[in-house]
């Protein structure tokens, strides 16, 4: 039995993937006491695009909303880049219903509670967290797992450190969309290169199934502010002017918006004496393709699984819940530190840029434009998307003066002719 009815020997703040996740593994290895604090399970994007492996080792195969077997990369100048595979390695989730298969496992222990609540406040007492709910209630545990996404719960409570990115996606789910032969493929998703006008970023293109489409463009900015005007002015430049694109979505009926942050870039630590963060609100999701479905999954499964550890030894210090950290960084170190050092030059790069890179990502394998996609492995080495970003600042001043040597030129011929005239 948990000491009182409002302590417990592990809590977690956050259902989306990542919590949930961390919620099953605690529960299938420890005799814990676990609370999860959430209002709302998985009210995060409602159909993120995923790797069907993992979709297959989670057990959550019921909540896949359709299947690609093909991937393409399109940017707004114009150029495409498509892999077929042999089987169907991509998935569209509902996200809400993978978090409910999710919860349903978790409950399957007794020692599991579901606070539907707010998490509002954190203070530590000694060796335990105290969790302030609103309305008033209080919990208490050693050991608190932070999922809370982009919320930053325990960051916020205790000035810890923060993503430096976010990338601010708009977008919306169309239906009934009247989808010509050979215009766009059922099981061909779709990436749509950054751009200054539409959001640098990039976008997505993912049909659901039955003339149902998911469309939407990501600005992406150091603020975790959500600009809202921004990205949705840019989000309907790309509809109307987005080509095919635009006009398979106009004939279709604009339904449920899809937006939010994805936090960008690691906040390491991931552990601190009795607490661990997972998922975005540790900002884990791949820096360069925004996926952050499997990184909650698969992390929350190990820092569930390091908790039950520490659990079992009644130890919560960091030097305990560092193993948790260890794993990750055998798997991610590398391609995160590349993406992230890159990220920022990523970002800012020109329409012509995205071209170049479309172009580039072409030449790839099928295989080896998965695993870009997958392991976060930019396209291009800093050495040649710098010597790429220079080429197109180079391009823009050469257009610069051509315009206004052309300009002035005219001007001067006019001058002449009104002079002879
Ligand atoms: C529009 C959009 C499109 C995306 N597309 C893709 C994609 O195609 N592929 C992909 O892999 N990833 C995608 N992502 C990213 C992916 O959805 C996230 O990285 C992933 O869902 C993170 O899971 P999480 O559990 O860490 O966070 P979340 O799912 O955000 O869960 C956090 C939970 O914490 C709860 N919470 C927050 N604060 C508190 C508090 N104080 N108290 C209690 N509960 C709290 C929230 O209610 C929420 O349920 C997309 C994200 C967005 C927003």
């Amino acid at each position: 039995m948990p000491r009182s009815p409002d302590f417990y020997d592990v809590a977690i703040v956050g259902g989306g993937l990542a919590g949930l996740s961390a919620a099953v593994a605690v529960s299938a290895n420890s005799e814990a006491w676990v609370v999860l604090v959430d209002k709302d399970i998985g009210r995060n994007n409602p159909t993120p695009l995923t790797f069907s492996d993992v979709v297959q080792e989670f057990g959550l195969e019921d909540s896949v909303v359709n299947r690609y077997r093909g991937f393409s990369l399109h940017s707004s100048p114009g150029s495409q880049s498509f892999h077929y595979y042999g089987d169907f390695p991509l998935v569209s989730l509902d996200y809400r219903w993978a978090c409910y298969i999710l919860l349903t496992r978790a409950q399957q222990s007794l020692r599991f509670t579901w606070q539907r609540s707010y998490a509002t406040n954190l203070t530590r007492d000694g060796g335990e967290w105290i969790i302030s709910l609103n309305g008033g209630q209080q919990i208490r545990a050693p050991l608190l797992i932070d999922a809370s996404g982009r919320a930053h719960f325990a960051a916020h409570c205790l000035h810890l450190a923060r993503p430096r990115l976010y990338s601010h996606c708009y977008g919306q789910i169309f239906s009934r969309c009247q989808i010509a032969d050979g215009e766009l493929a059922e099981d061909v998703c779709l990436l749509l290169g950054g751009s200054e006008r539409f959001g640098n970023g990039g976008g997505w293109c993912y049909p659901l199934g039955a003339g149902r489409i998911s469309f939407g463009f990501a600005s992406v900015t150091a603020s975790p502010r959500y600009p809202l005007e921004l990205v949705r002015r840019r989000y309907r430049r790309a509809l109307q002017e987005f080509t095919p694109y635009a006009h398979i979505l106009a004939r279709g009926k604009p339904g449920p918006v899809e937006r939010g942050s994805i936090p960008l870039g690691p906040v390491r630590p991931f552990v601190h004496d009795g607490l661990m963060l997972v998922g975005d609100a540790a900002g884990q999701a791949t820096p360069w393709a925004c996926m952050g479905v499997e990184p909650a999954l698969v992390n929350g499964r190990t820092c569930g699984r390091v908790a039950a550890q520490a659990f079992k030894r009644k130890d919560f210090r960091a030097e305990v819940l560092r193993e948790y950290e260890t794993i990750w960084a055998q798997t991610n170190r590398r391609a995160y530190r590349q993406g992230t050092i890159l990220a920022p030059l990523q970002w800012t790069q020109s329409e012509e840029v995205w071209d170049r890179i479309t172009v580039g990502h072409s030449r790839f394998t099928p295989e080896e434009a998965l695993a870009h996609l997958r392991y976060n492995e930019p396209i291009y080495s800093l050495p040649v998307l710098g010597w790429s970003v220079v080429y197109g600042r180079l391009g823009r001043i050469r257009r610069r003066v051509r315009d206004w040597l052309r300009q002035h030129l005219r001007i001067g011929a006019l001058r002449g002719e009104a002079q002879e005239a």
